[in-house]
């Protein structure tokens, strides 16, 4: 299956994607992760990318797809993955669709976790990453707002958008994310 999370900052993407992945056998593939260690390694995109993560503002476009299309490549993913807070913009949502579309493997499903500001806020607060600063937190709820938050209405025109409550306890979460993946009806070449 090929599958997209989105949700707002300390909605529980990281969390539920790890479980997702396991349980569907598939590669998980986190943008934020990956960003952080070409940063960690001192590649061209990580010099790149350093000022816009320590701000909480999302990393250009072109940066974002040519790291996803190197991934993309990589053998394991032929069986399907997770995008976790990829794509984030309807610029990224819009290649991504061209990408898959001429590769015949579209998009199966579109996971949006939703949660209270107020949870939101408490979880950020108790994990203690560095971008977690209050600052930095701002921006990227006001990044969520502004540039993620309209891709619910991109994807549900589509008929892809599952929303899935992300309030409670990691496995009551989860439970509802499988619930939702089993009723999804699968695409025609869906593997
Ligand atoms: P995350 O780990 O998904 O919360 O991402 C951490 C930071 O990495 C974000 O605040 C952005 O600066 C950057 N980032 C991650 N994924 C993307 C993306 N798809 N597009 C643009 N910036 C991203």
């Amino acid at each position: 299956m090929r599958i997209v999370l989105i949700g707002p900052p300390g909605a529980g993407k990281g969390t539920q994607s790890e479980r997702i992945v396991r349980h569907l056998r598939i590669p998980h593939i986190s943008t934020g992760d990956m960003l952080r260690a070409a940063i960690q390694d001192k590649t061209r995109i990580g010099s790149l990318a350093t000022e816009y993560l320590s701000s909480g503002r999302l990393v250009p476009d072109p940066l974002i797809l040519q790291l996803v299309g190197e991934r993309l490549a990589k053998p394991d993913c032929a069986v399907g993955y997770l995008f976790d807070g990829f794509p984030r913009t309807q610029g990224q949502a819009v290649s991504l669709d061209k990408f898959l579309g001429d590769l015949k493997t579209p998009l199966d499903l579109v996971l949006e976790l939703q949660v209270s500001e107020e949870t939101l806020l408490e979880r950020l607060a108790q994990r203690g990453r560095a971008d977690d600063h209050p600052q930095v937190i701002r921006e990227r709820f006001r990044a969520y707002r502004d540039q993620t938050k309209p891709l619910s209405d991109y994807y549900r025109d589509r008929g892809l958008l599952v929303t899935v409550y992300g309030g409670g306890t990691p496995d009551e979460v989860f439970q509802r994310i499988v619930q939702a993946v089993q009723n999804h009806e699968p695409g025609e070449d869906a593997t």
